[in-house]
């Protein structure tokens, strides 16, 4: 039995440190020795993940991001309020690097979740902690036990091993992850639309009349916009988004026209796919409801009734996507923000009419993060005090909202269509 290894030693030297002994090799960059060691034995791990208890954490020690209870004014355009559609759930280092900051803009707990840090010696992935849960809306931190310890462990897909002491994360170098196989988490990971999210009054104080163009913006109601921004963005990610894209006016029953009531070609379909998803900064408000939304240039706002409207389908998604195309340079012209009826035809074709039916698809399939409304519960009566107006009729009655969003299901093209043709 041959039990000869490789270890690589490596040491990792600070650049500031550097910079104490050396004054005049001042580099940003970290100063590795690698050392490949011949040797007869075999090396035994002595590293091994942290496993972290979220729920033994100390008190204090992990914050809930949008509890009912805060005040907007401590959400309004704040750095710490800020979330990135492809990035829901995430890890970083504190500034110094001595410990691992977890966020989650998820409106659900996930469950079973690994940090991996990279470890660009060996070109792999690490696990480096095990986290049994991540709470919803939730920021924790804790220091790595690695740190400033000299391990030895095995290089993941290899059969070499590696020792290795970090007195602290650089970030820049040690790349970190999330990985797991929650099912959630897993809807989450997909979405690929970059947009920055933030949360604004837009100059709404308790003194602002009635006629004021936007209202409150409180945590019950930021909440929601998290669930409406991730929805879209993963609708954005599904096999019948894509497909729709290519074959607008054959499931539709017409095309996309732009401002200049020009239809879509196959090309500004592909490009215009590309373009939604790109960098883009929204800033979250809720208007007054003498509009059903307020929107442009970054300016992504609805009325109330759209906060709980938006899992029905049926109500929501037009106000949210008709202001979601005013950011994206459309107006009133062609059927990007209001559909609008092909010649000849009785049917609206436009996006507002694309986004609900395939809502109501993916709703229906299971097929998104998000789908029952009681789990964040805004129209129960116990959230009543959060609120500050009364939930319409329509959605006062599980039942009879049901009843309703199957009507719009049975008569919908587009669900027609995918029965019809379904997607290998
Ligand atoms: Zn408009």
């Amino acid at each position: 039995m041959n039990y000869r290894k490789y270890i690589r030693f490596i040491v990792a030297v600070p650049a500031c440190l550097c910079a104490l002994l050396l004054p005049s090799s001042c580099s940003t960059e970290y100063e590795d020795r690698i050392v490949y060691n011949d040797t007869e034995q075999p090396f035994e791990a002595t590293f091994h993940p942290d496993t972290i208890r979220v729920g033994k954490l100390q008190t204090g020690s992990i914050r809930h991001l949008l509890d009912l209870n805060t005040p907007s004014t401590e959400i309004d355009n704040k750095p710490e309020y800020t979330f990135r559609s492809d990035e829901l759930i995430s890890v970083h280092a504190s500034d110094d690097g001595d410990s691992l900051y977890i966020t989650s803009w998820s409106a659900k707990t996930v469950y079973k979740i690994s940090v991996e840090m990279f470890l660009p010696e060996v070109n792999e992935y690490l696990p480096v902690a095990f986290l049994d849960s991540i709470p919803a809306f939730s920021r924790f931190g804790f220091r790595p036990s690695f740190l400033g310890n000299r391990s030895v462990c095995r290089v993941p897909n290899s059969n070499d091993f590696v020792s290795f002491e970090y007195q602290y994360i650089d970030e820049a170098r040690r790349k970190l992850r999330l990985t797991g196989d929650d099912e959630h988490f897993r809807m989450l990971s997909k979405i690929d639309a970059k947009w920055k999210c933030y949360f604004s009054n837009y100059g709404w104080t308790p003194e602002s009349p009635a006629t004021h163009n936007y209202r409150e913006m409180s945590p019950i109601y930021a909440r929601e916009w998290v669930v409406i921004v991730t929805n879209y963005a993963y609708m954005m990610t599904t096999p019948e988004y894509k497909y729709i894209m290519e074959h607008f006016s054959e499931v539709m029953g017409g095309e996309l026209i732009d401002n200049d009531d020009k239809p879509f070609t196959m090309e500004k379909y592909l490009s215009e796919m590309e373009r939604f998803k790109a960098p883009a900064t929204f800033k979250l408000g809720r208007c007054n409801n003498s509009y059903a939304g307020l929107g442009g240039s970054g300016i992504w706002t609805v009325a109330t009734w759209n906060f709980y409207g938006h899992y029905a389908s049926f109500s929501g998604w037009d106000a949210i996507g008709h202001e979601f195309m005013h950011c994206m340079g459309y107006s009133h012209n062609g059927n990007m923000t209001y559909p609008a009826k092909p010649q000849g035809s009785d049917i609206d074709v436009g996006w507002t009419t694309f986004l609900w039916q395939l809502h109501l698809w993916l709703s229906h399939k299971g097929d998104l993060p998000y789908t029952d409304r009681n789990m964040l519960g805004f129209h129960k009566p116990e959230n009543a005090k959060y609120r500050d107006e009364a939930i319409r009729g329509d959605f006062q009655d599980d039942a009879k909202l049901q009843q309703k969003i199957q009507e719009y299901y049975n008569s919908s093209r587009l669900v027609k269509y995918f029965k019809e043709h379904p997607l290998e």
